[in-house]
């Protein structure tokens, strides 16, 4: 049987099993390269959409590939140009700058750019490899890939971080950037309806190339702001321009918001930030360090990473404290000293941290489940019994309560990769089974009438 026959008629189920904005994204530009020896090669069009396929509809795409070629095959995805013609050329990220394929003069300025947060210096790790490809390759083709871009997380997981980024990047191509946070943006809204001048305010970003709008959740219940970031967001797609926006919740999670923006936004690409895990933020411990010019012995970084493990922006804190103390001490403090200098740090990030307690979060899934709190961490294996229980695991990774090890162990004594496996199974079918989505949504709204910790 011919590849491109095959997938043809794979790409026609898939049409049926996932969500258009999905099948858009991910599949619309795929292609069959090769079938032998019981493996299908399927031809995509990046590095990103080849990870995201494998890692999130792997399953799915073989058992479909199966059934029509009537035997086990497996599925491996390779980058290739699609149609024949080179994939794009990422000229923005050369270190020279690059040549623009859409050079202009910038229109709006490109100010309000961190210079601290470019992609150089963003640590990558488990928690946050798909926001962070997803980053580079926008950056790269700014309003050719995923439009908008939609990055949710908690807060101090780096997504203001990665909108700067982008911004540097695209910067990099000559593009005409614009950063502003939902706030700033309502308020100068509000002041152009005050002054009459709606009209002005909304063509004065008819000149940026990518806009990047932090924190669009604060615009929750703010009607008219929304409608006319509503219609810029139309402006921006019509012309391929690039969005990118970030929330600390899902779009539809946002309470008393414009359906017809919610969903122009998930009609993009949607991707969920992880707080840093235990490596992730030693990582970015050592990374600060460097640009402090400080370093600190393994057991005090070690310190740092258990007891700040709530948001980066807490851990950045703890050591600058740390590197200002050693510096005007003129020398390094032992671990006592650590304990006594961030005492009062710490037990504020203990207070923030006070989301849900394990315990409280396998309660609330097992009364949603229907099913007996001790089933969530015992040994079933029914369908119900592990849905339930990678559904615990998500929520707790999300809240980044506990570290995957402690997460393993309130879960019966599982190990490290299994949690891992089980948020990456939660993460990749929420985007494709609206019930699953749904049913995390109604186990946080239930949460939320539980006292926190
Ligand atoms: P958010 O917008 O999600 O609340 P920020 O992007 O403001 O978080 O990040 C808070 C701080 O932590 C910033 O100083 C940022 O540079 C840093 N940070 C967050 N994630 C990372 C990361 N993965 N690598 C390096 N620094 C990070
Ligand atoms: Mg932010």
């Amino acid at each position: 049987m011919q590849a491109d026959k095959i997938w043809q008629a794979a790409l026609g189920e898939l049409q049926l099993q996932v969500s258009k904005a999905n099948y858009n994204t991910w599949l619309k530009d795929t292609r069959g390269l090769d079938y032998s020896n019981g493996e299908f090669t399927v031809a995509v069009p990046s590095t990103f959409i080849a990870e995201w396929l494998k890692s999130r509809l792997n399953s799915l795409v073989c058992r479909i590939v199966s059934g029509i070629t009537g035997q086990n095959t497996s599925v491996c995805f390779q980058v290739q140009a699609v149609n024949g013609t080179p994939p794009p050329v990422k000229a923005g990220l050369m270190p020279d700058g690059g040549v623009s394929l859409k050079a202009r003069e910038p229109g709006l300025k490109s100010a309000f750019l961190n210079p601290r947060y470019t992609f150089a210096n963003f640590v990558s790790g488990d928690c946050n490899r798909f926001p962070y490809t997803a980053a580079i390759e926008i950056a790269s083709n700014p309003g050719e890939v995923f439009n908008p871009f939609f990055i949710y997380g908690g807060t101090g997981t780096g997504k203001t971080h990665l909108l700067h980024a982008i911004g540097h990047a695209a910067k990099l191509l000559h593009m005409s950037t614009y950063y502003m946070s939902a706030e700033q943006f309502t308020n100068e809204f509000v002041t152009a309806i005050r002054s009459r001048k709606a009209e002005e305010f909304r063509v004065k970003f008819s000149n940026v190339d990518v806009l990047l709008l932090d924190d669009i959740q604060f615009l929750s219940g703010k009607t008219g702001t929304q409608e006319c970031i509503f219609h810029i967001l139309n402006d921006f797609l019509a012309d391929n321009r690039q969005v990118v926006i970030s929330s600390d919740r899902p779009p539809k999670e946002i309470e008393c918001f414009n359906l017809r923006l919610r969903s122009r936004l998930e009609g993009g690409l949607v991707v969920d930030i992880f707080p840093p895990d235990h490596k992730t933020r030693l990582a970015i411990l050592e990374s600060k360090a460097k640009v402090l010019k400080s370093s600190f012995d393994a057991s005090i970084m070690d310190f740092l990473a258990t007891h700040f493990h709530h948001s980066v922006r807490e851990l950045e804190g703890a050591l600058i404290r740390l590197a200002t103390y050693a510096r005007l001490n003129n020398s390094d403090p032992d671990l006592d000293s650590v304990k006594y200098i961030l005492n009062d740090l710490i037990s504020i990030s203990e207070q923030n941290n006070g989301r849900y307690q394990p315990s409280t979060i396998i309660e609330v899934v097992a009364d949603y489940y229907a099913m007996a709190p001790e089933d969530i961490p015992s040994k079933k294996r029914d369908l119900k019994t592990s849905r339930a229980r990678h559904v615990v695991m998500y929520l707790l990774r999300q809240q980044n309560y506990c570290n995957l090890s402690d997460i393993g162990r309130v879960l019966g004594g599982r190990d490290h990769s299994t949690v891992i496996h089980g948020c990456e199974k939660i993460s990749s079918q929420i985007s494709v089974d609206s019930q699953l989505s749904k049913s995390i949504e109604d186990i946080r709204i239930l949460l939320k009438s539980y006292k926190t910790s």
